[in-house]
């Protein structure tokens, strides 16, 4: 799996990050820096699942 960001949707709401820490970091400013350039590690596909759905902004895109 790979997740994207659209930030010109992104908010920096941090839910993405609250739901998956090990693949969204948030910047200074709240903003997501996906670790590794976007590939999830395995394991971690159900927390990104998540993290898709609580985005507020549907600002995250993940693609198997
Ligand atoms: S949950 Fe969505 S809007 Fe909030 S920081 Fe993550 S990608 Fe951006």
């Amino acid at each position: 799996m790979r997740v994207q960001v659209d930030m010109s949707k992104c908010q920096a709401y941090g839910l993405c990050a609250e739901e998956a820490p090990d693949v969204f970091e948030l910047d200074e400013w709240g903003y997501p820096e996906l670790t590794d350039d976007g590939a999830v590690p395995d394991g971690q596909a159900p927390r990104v699942e998540r993290a898709v759905g609580a985005c507020p902004a549907q600002a995250i895109r993940a693609t198997n």
